[in-house]
């Protein structure tokens, strides 16, 4: 079983073929950061039109990477949502033609279960697990027991931590996207040189908050700066070191606590977050203390790219989802509906 994947719900378009035996034989993943640097965040808008410009080329290339000619294939996956809709829209545009055209299936994913099924494809581990999604825009514990099974046990209640990190770069004058350059900063600093809240902590559950740590980060700047006449550079290196400090031990606890309820032997991790150090040995402790294995796939595959959404689309086509060319490019889509029928499925 060959599958073609293609995602293009964010600022990334991507296309990638992946086999049934977990082979990824090709992933092309075209970002956009310097369409969208000069606005300081993604523009929809142009968003959707690199997307469209940009699509064709990507499952050409993620075709010749893979030595394989469409009818080679099995199916074609394509993301549905949620997602930003003008992307979404132009990824199901170009699926149903080339399923149109070639006569192959075509299988709608979540781009969220694609996240949560990627340690299926990097590691092959069975169901149950827990997975903790960190990214720029999300950031949830699901409890993911088959690949339309997905309870989520909790998230954050406003920012994710990704747009936290990118927000205090910005308000320390550091660069985009910021978790890098927040944690390179962080590396020089003290994290108890400065007090900042551990939100949610002190409440019930497995729910989380960022945006009031965003704040006090705003806070301490200011009073650095009233206090020393600028910003200086060791003060800016605490300042990082205590956020990024206060994010990990967030995370950990609530980890913690989702495990405990979750009863599952592996914790596995996705999104751009996971790269950062502190925040994995965080949870690489709380995995140990609770006995279960951790599990992080690489960088490549924990950001947005297709072979994810390949994957997902091999799991649902094995359960024998198929979509028609009524398939709809849905903005919102929480995953523990994803096992519902979708809007105009086939079966
Ligand atoms: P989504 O995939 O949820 O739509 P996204 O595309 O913004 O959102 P990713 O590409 O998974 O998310 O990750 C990007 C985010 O990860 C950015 O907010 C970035 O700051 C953050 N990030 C990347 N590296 C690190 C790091 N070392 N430490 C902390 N955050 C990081
Ligand atoms: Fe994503």
């Amino acid at each position: 079983l060959t599958v073609l994947g293609i995602e293009s719900s964010c600022d990334d378009t991507a296309a990638a073929v992946v086999t049934a035996e977990r082979r990824i034989l090709s992933s092309v993943v075209s970002g956009q950061t310097a369409l969208h640097a000069a606005f300081g965040g993604v523009v929809p808008e142009i968003a959707a039109r690199a997307h469209a410009e940009r699509l064709d080329l990507c499952v050409e290339a993620a075709l010749a990477q893979a030595g394989l000619r469409l009818g080679a294939l099995d199916a074609i996956a394509v993301t549905a949502g949620p997602g930003l809709i003008g992307g979404v829209m132009a990824g199901v545009m170009l699926a149903k033609g080339l399923a149109a055209g070639s006569g192959l299936p075509l299988v709608g994913v979540n781009h969220l279960a694609g996240h949560a099924l990627t340690p299926r494809l990097t590691d092959g581990i069975g169901f149950p697990y827990l997975m903790l999604l960190v990214s720029g825009g999300h950031c949830q514990f699901l409890r993911v027991a088959g690949p339309e099974d997905f309870a989520r046990l909790g998230g954050t209640i406003d920012d994710a931590p990704g747009e936290a990190f990118d927000k205090v770069a910005k308000l320390l004058g550091l660069s985009q996207p910021g978790g890098p350059a927040v944690e390179a900063e962080a590396a020089s600093g003290d994290p108890r040189a400065i007090g900042l809240p551990r939100p949610l902590l002190d409440r019930p559950g497995c729910d989380l908050s960022f945006s009031g740590l965003k704040t006090a980060v705003l806070r301490a700047r200011d009073e650095a700066i009233a206090r020393d006449g600028g910003l200086r550079r060791a003060v800016r290196a605490d300042i990082c070191a205590a956020f990024q400090a206060a994010v990990a031990e967030v995370l950990a606890e609530k980890t913690r606590r989702a495990l405990a309820l979750a009863e599952v032997p592996v914790l596995a991790v996705a999104g751009g977050v996971a790269a950062n150090g502190a925040i994995r040995a965080a949870l690489e402790t709380v995995a140990a203390d609770t006995g279960v294995r951790f599990l992080a796939p690489p960088l490549a595959l924990c950001t947005d790219n297709a072979a994810m959404i390949a994957w997902a689309g091999i799991e649902r086509f094995s359960l024998g989802r198929r979509d028609g060319m009524d398939l709809a490019a849905r903005p919102r889509w929480p995953l523990d509906t994803a096992a519902a029928p979708m809007l105009g499925a086939g079966k």
